[in-house]
């Protein structure tokens, strides 16, 4: 996992920062609060970010759903970007981590637009479809948990619209994927899951090699 983009040397990442970096100030805080947390490589980094929020801009989403939100980065980015009717609804099992995170939203003045649920996300996820949600949101993000990458996916791809877009976070997974030596459990699900998502017909597909690399698969 890493906190910016994979490969690039640090003088041009830094200069990628310095002329396209706009991070409002709450993130800023918020991220450098998380970069002292003991399990702060968990964070996005803030290209991806402003690529996650520039993405919910474009699709004009309203409704959005983000599974694993650790302390609260990336929901932040995306409440931001939502209209002011906009929803997130949020899943995490993490209280502790999740206190960070409503602080942050609530000095933000976006907690109203999140719904965050303390469950297993597949909890969460099965009940939305239970109660006729299918196909209501219009973003999902999916940064939780490795092993049940492919269960959130599937559970996202009949809750996002046609046209509704689904981001990936860690596909790249520090390099990992790339190399064969590595054979632990978490790194071959990341693999079969990018070469599943590589046959995929139902979505229109793209892994940007942002931060860890996000894979953007948009629902046909
Ligand atoms: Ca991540």
């Amino acid at each position: 996992m890493t906190t910016q983009t994979l490969g690039l040397k640090p003088n041009l990442y830094q200069y990628l920062l310095s002329v396209s970096g706009r991070e409002p100030e709450i993130l800023t805080q918020l991220r450098q609060e998380t970069a002292q947390h003991p399990m702060g490589r968990m964070q996005i980094a803030p290209e991806q970010g402003q690529l996650m929020s520039l993405l919910v801009q474009l699709i004009a989403a309203n409704k959005t759903l983000e599974v694993g939100v650790f302390t609260g980065y990336s929901t932040l980015v995306v409440a931001l970007a939502l209209p002011k009717t906009g929803k997130v609804v949020a899943c995490d099992t993490s209280e502790e981590y999740t206190a960070i995170a409503r602080r942050y939203w609530q000095q933000a003045g976006v907690s109203e637009k999140i719904d965050l649920h303390i469950a297993p996300a597949m909890e969460t996820l099965d009940r939305l479809l239970a109660n006729g949600e299918t196909e209501t949101f219009d973003f999902a993000f999916i940064d939780a948990d490795k092993s049940n990458y492919d269960s959130y996916y599937e559970r996202s791809l009949q809750l996002v619209r046609p046209g509704g877009l689904i981001a990936i976070d860690n596909v790249l997974w520090s390099g990992r994927v790339a190399d064969i030596q590595v054979q632990d459990n978490r790194t071959k699900k990341i693999r079969a899951f990018n070469q599943k998502l590589h046959q995929d017909s139902r979505v229109t597909l793209s892994l940007i090699p942002i931060a860890d690399g996000l894979t953007l698969a948009r629902k046909n």
